[in-house]
């Protein structure tokens, strides 16, 4: 196999383990299995933005095609100081399983630009976002490639993009991209629909495993999109949130914390530090504490070779992309730990996604109760067929889900044959 140091990084050697060794398992066709291995394309651009400094700082931005034998792209937006295009890479790798394993007509894309999105103005945001739109215009489009929102953007983010991409086409084009602010053309329930589509697995597995979801303890590190929605449904359901977890620290109270009070204190000071009634941990200390179920849903790789022995909980419930290294993967098998895996559990973003882009291309939206149920009824279909593929083939339920995600792509790889 051809090295490839252009897309090294920890997540990318990790997808690539996880590719490799689901391909051996499958049987892959190896001229499959190596396409599979490499972006389709991958951009690198320069972001020049005037400061509210009166300097003009140039940012690094990322946008990656991984695959698109299943249809146009489709991937989040990330605006971090780690960003880097091995990262990028990995995660668009991760999207084309995750779109295939959720039977999503898309293949798989990221985008990435590094900066440290809570240091800056919001013009200074609208200016990055912006330039960065018009620099990777070649790359996306309603029927080529759909970005949305991920760590560190947002709603207005995308509302930004579309409008750049419009303007550019001298027409609105709502489908450039999802996440996007109800009133230019969002989705109801797409807000939600990651911590949502989390709580519909947990239902799911927590049922399979002969247990119930309600009264269980539960932490979640990360209170943004995804943590907080998840934390807040939890907890609406009935289960105990003793800890949570934001990037300045983390909060701990074993008896339960009341997740409505705690938005309004998120809203009011920015952070969930100081919440009254708590006490306070590292983000690491959190991750250690006793509980039933662990939802990472902030970074990655923070469940490592190093902690992955003192984690307490008997589901880890994966919100964010690769919170987990393959090391730790091993060690919470070995313990006996259910790790519901990213490309599953945190998979209702892409899925209401799909719902906004078709409703976007119709011109025509559909109630939030609809979007709710049809969001509950793939996750639990993903989850059933994850769950019995495991069974069947004696393996967790990381390598069901990429043996459902990477056969697909494969057998439409396959059925598409090799250009020219
Ligand atoms: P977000 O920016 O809305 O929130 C991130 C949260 O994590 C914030 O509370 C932030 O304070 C916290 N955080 C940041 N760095 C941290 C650190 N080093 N330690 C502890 N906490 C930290 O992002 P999001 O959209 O909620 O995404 C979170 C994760 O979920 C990411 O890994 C993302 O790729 C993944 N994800 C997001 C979506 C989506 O629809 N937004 C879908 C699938 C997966």
């Amino acid at each position: 196999m051809i090295k490839t140091p252009e897309f090294d990084s920890e997540l990318h050697r990790t997808a690539l383990v996880q590719l490799d060794s689901v391909a051996a398992r499958l049987q892959l066709d190896p001229n499959i299995h190596e396409r599979l291995r490499y972006p389709r394309r991958a951009l690198v651009v320069s972001v020049p933005v005037l400061m509210d400094s009166g300097r003009t700082d140039v940012f690094i931005g990322f946008r990656v095609h991984h695959s698109t034998a299943l249809g146009p792209t489709k991937g989040g937006l990330r605006y971090d100081a780690d960003v880097n295009l091995g990262e990028v890479t990995a995660l668009s790798m991760l999207m084309s399983w995750k779109c295939a394993l959720m039977g999503l007509p898309y293949g798989g894309a990221k985008g990435g630009v590094r900066c440290s999105p809570r240091d800056m103005s919001a013009r200074e945001r609208e200016h990055l976002t912006r330039r960065y739109t018009a620099e990777i215009i070649l790359m996306i489009g309603p029927d080529l490639d759909i970005p949305a929102p991920d760590l560190g953007t947002d709603e207005q983010t995308m509302a930004w993009m579309m409008d750049t991409y419009s303007m550019t086409q001298g027409k609105t084009v709502p489908g450039v991209v999802t996440g996007k602010p109800l009133i230019v053309g969002g989705s109801a329930g797409r807000r939600e629909a990651t911590g949502r589509g989390i709580v519909y697995v947990l239902y799911q597995a927590t049922k399979s495993l002969g247990q119930e979801l309600r009264g269980k303890t539960v932490v979640v590190q990360g209170f943004g999109n995804v943590g907080s929605v998840a934390a807040r449904v939890l907890w609406r359901d009935g289960c105990v949130i003793a800890g949570v977890a934001d990037f300045t620290g983390a909060i701990w109270n074993p008896h339960g914390i009341d997740i409505r009070q705690l938005d309004a204190h998120v809203a009011e000071n920015g952070s969930v530090a100081g919440f009254p009634g708590t006490d306070p941990l590292s983000n690491e200390e959190l991750l250690q504490q006793p509980c039933d179920i662990l939802v990472p849903a902030a970074v990655g790789s923070v469940i490592h070779a190093k902690n992955a022995d003192r984690i307490k909980a008997h589901i880890v419930a994966e919100g964010a992309n690769g919170p987990t290294t393959p090391e730790a993967d091993t060690i919470l098998r070995e313990r006996g730990v259910t790790v519901i895996p990213d490309i599953l559990c945190n998979a209702g973003g892409v899925v209401v996604s799909y719902f906004e882009w078709v409703q976007g291309l119709q011109y025509y939206f559909w109630k939030e109760s609809e979007i709710t149920s049809r969001l509950q009824e793939l996750m639990v279909r993903a989850f059933t067929h994850v769950w019995n593929t495991a069974r069947k083939n004696g393996v967790d339920l990381r390598t069901a889900a990429l043996m459902e995600g990477i056969r697909r792509v494969a057998d439409a790889h396959v059925i598409r044959g090799l250009y020219p």
